[in-house]
């Protein structure tokens, strides 16, 4: 076989094994990291890179900072350690300076060294003393053509079990070598020109051996550009979709329409309640169906948004359903609703999965029969036994706590319903594209006028004592508290039993002399109830709750809460148990008790520092490490695997754009320079975000 024959044999699909100089034994544990062809090795990424091309002097090393140094081998010597072990230093001098490299148990290093060597060490030292010590460092031997051709960026690979990082590091050549030329190109031409990206070829090579760090950014910057754009483009074409034949009743409000429901609030609309309603009313006129999330801070008011969306509904003769996480928060929208629709004619239901055989099959003829306006429920209502006699409008509040973007998959053949979600849970902007890439934000920053601020304060059990005659003071003066402790589950019988002991000891101890009850998601739903009633109307005065009290509950006259443990509990989730109080017109008061030494302190600090829940989603968004998915995965969506939404956001708004242009010209992804990047979106995202329509 002739050497251009045997060039020419290798594709993308070769099994590692047969490109040159990799063979059997080097190919085969690479199947642990799941790299099998060519292909594979070509977008095994780094993880990071060496980069010899910043090479600092022994003075300038700072301990525990992976840096690298040259030097001079001035000495080398191997100990033998009292258990029996080995110790190899090689002393390298750098001008004035010396840094010690030392190995443990490996012997041969000694005779690899000798003095007088020129050498590149690259790790992280330690001060000890005199010198700088530097334990298993990586080692390049310079020669005389290193030292004037200087320095290089090398590759890092993740590894295992039997593969070295120079094998890893010549597999992946040998790949790049021999196959990186024959990735086909996934952009369109014109797009990377525009933007000045380069080629899957050039970029393949530069992410693997990046001649200098800027060709490692352009490099780097084409495959999170790609990433993103897939995911965008995902996103649009699924925002298309929803859109395309998609046919919904357009309910257009008019001046009488909206003074009809304007009427029945106790209080004028803020500035921003009335944005959003106008830009979901602008929607809701179309015939086609309205995807819009609207975002607010806790207390800003968004039920009241929601209840102007029923009641448009249902002025033109539909149907409306709101779905809520919990029971609690489900029952609250009934009376709320109830409460102020007293003397319209306007029936209400609501359904939850604690309703009795008769009480559910009522509920459900009534709904099907369309002698029910609006239906209120939980998971429920995503049921197959629910079906609508004319449905307009479906709201999900408090969407962040459903998890996964679960679009209410609702039995209904007429058309298409307005679709609604709400969360208190600010996200970044970056995530918010990225999450709810196919919806529509409305963003409400104002919150009611009158609102007091909430005082938050961090404390160790220093501060018990004056905490909890703080406490009862503002209870002697009429307000009402929450105690708050991490979430009992359905299986954590020693939390329960613990939460039930230190209710008891609250009873006896500290408010001793006031009405306390516990609720907590054990509870039967009657209990359930009758616990919330008993303290919206002031019965108790204190309700020791677990996070059951985190969403949407709304009683004004609390005002105060201690939360226990709150080094358990994540900033956002925090945010929304404060969100309890504060709500009316008396200043709400919060202290987060957390033992002094735990971790988790910064997230508390942050906590105390603001009220601002898009601040404060941001101070999140950075605080988590690289390896949270940032909550992605929770909405189902698959992890990203080189973009990174904290430090890629321009990127990402470029990615957008493009993938909006794109498809506003090519809504289906049908045009021939176009397949590469539709495959890649399908493969990705097909399941996930139900574009089968377009596969
Ligand atoms: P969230 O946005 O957290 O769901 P809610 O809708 O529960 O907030 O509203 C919080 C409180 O603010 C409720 O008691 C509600 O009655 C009150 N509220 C809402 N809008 C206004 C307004 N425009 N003026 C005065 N109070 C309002
Ligand atoms: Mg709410």
């Amino acid at each position: 076989m002739s050497l251009s024959e045997s060039k020419s044999s290798v594709d993308l699909k070769t099994p590692l094994q047969f490109l040159k100089g990799v063979g059997p034994d080097r190919a085969k544990p690479l199947l642990r990291l799941k790299l099998h062809t060519a292909q594979d090795a070509l977008f095994f990424f780094p993880r990071d890179y060496e980069d010899t091309t910043s090479v600092i002097s022994i003075v300038d090393i700072e301990p525990d900072v992976l840096v690298s140094i040259k030097g001079i081998v001035e000495e080398v010597e191997t100990r033998n350690t009292s258990v029996g072990g080995s110790i190899c230093g090689v002393l390298i001098r750098d001008g004035q300076y010396h840094l010690r490299a030392i190995w443990f148990n490996q012997p041969y290093m000694a005779k690899r060294f000798s003095a007088g060597q020129s050498v590149m060490l690259s790790g992280r030292a330690k001060n000890r003393g005199l010198a700088w010590e530097m334990s298993h460092p990586r080692v390049k031997w310079l020669t005389q053509a290193d030292e004037s051709a200087d320095v290089e960026i090398l590759p890092i690979y993740r590894l295992t079990e039997g593969v070295k990082l120079a094998d890893m590091r010549r597999v992946v050549a040998a790949a790049v070598e021999h196959c990186a030329a024959l990735v086909p190109e996934t952009l369109p031409d014109a797009l990377r020109k525009s933007l000045g990206i380069v080629s899957i070829h050039q970029a393949i090579r530069d992410i693997h051996r990046p001649a200098n760090q800027d060709a490692l950014t352009q490099a780097r910057y084409r495959f999170v550009f790609q990433e993103l754009l897939v995911l965008q483009l995902a996103l649009a074409l699924q925002r298309y979709q929803s859109r395309q034949g998609r046919h919904a009743w357009p309910l257009p409000v008019d001046g009488r329409i909206d003074s009809r429901i304007c009427r029945l609030f106790p209080f004028p609309l803020t500035a921003g309640q009335r944005q959003a309603i106008d830009q979901i009313c602008t929607d809701m006129a179309q015939d086609v169906p309205m995807n819009r999330l609207l975002q607010g801070d806790v207390g800003s008011g968004k039920t009241v948004i929601a209840m102007y969306a029923m009641l448009l509904a249902v002025a033109h003769g539909c149907q409306a359903s709101l779905m809520v996480p919990t029971e609690i928060l489900c029952r609250q929208h009934v009376q709320t609703l109830r409460r102020a629709l007293a003397h319209a004619k306007v029936t209400i239901a609501m359904l939850t999965g604690g309703m009795s055989g008769k009480e559910r099959t009522d509920v459900l003829e009534a709904i099907r029969a369309g002698d029910v306006d609006l239906v209120v429920g939980t998971h429920a209502l995503l049921q197959d036994s629910v079906e609508y006699a004319r449905l307009g409008l479906v709201i999900v509040d408090e969407q962040h706590r459903f998890g996964v973007r679960q679009r209410a998959a609702l039995r209904w053949s007429g058309p298409s319903p307005h679709y609604l979600v709400m969360t208190a849970t600010p996200i970044p902007r970056t995530m918010a594209m990225t999450m709810f890439g196919d919806l529509d934000v409305s963003t409400m920053r104002d919150s009611p006028p009158g609102r007091q601020p909430v005082n938050t304060y961090v404390s160790n059990d220093d501060q018990r004592e004056r905490w909890w005659d703080f406490f009862r003071r503002k209870l002697r003066e009429g307000r009402q508290g929450y105690v708050v402790t991490p979430l009992v589950d359905a299986s954590d019988d020693a939390r329960l039993a613990s939460l039930e002991q230190s209710f008891e000891s609250l009873c006896n101890d500290e408010l001793a002399d006031f009405r306390v009850d516990l609720i907590h998601g054990r509870l039967g739903t009657q209990e359930k109830q009758a616990a919330m009633d008993a303290f919206r109307s002031g019965d108790t005065q204190v309700l020791v709750a677990t996070s059951v009290v985190e969403v949407g509950v709304d009683i004004p006259n609390a005002t105060l809460m201690t939360i226990e443990n709150g080094e358990r509990f994540g900033l956002a989730q925090l945010h929304q148990l404060r969100g309890r109080v504060g709500r009316g017109k008396y200043p709400g008061f919060v202290c987060v008790f957390s033992p002094a030494d735990e971790n988790g302190r910064d997230r508390l600090a942050a906590f105390a520092a603001t009220n601002d829940g898009f601040e404060l989603a941001e101070t999140d968004f950075n605080l988590r490490g690289p390896g949270d998915l940032l909550g992605i995965k929770q909405h189902g969506l698959p992890p990203l695997r080189i973009a990174d939404l904290r430090r890629d956001g321009k990127v990402l708004i470029e990615a957008r754009t493009a993938a909006h242009a794109i498809i506003a010209k090519d809504p289906e992804l049908r045009d021939a320079g176009m397949a590469n990047l539709r495959r890649m979106v399908l493969a990705r995202y097909e399941k996930v975000l139900e574009l089968g329509e377009v596969g």
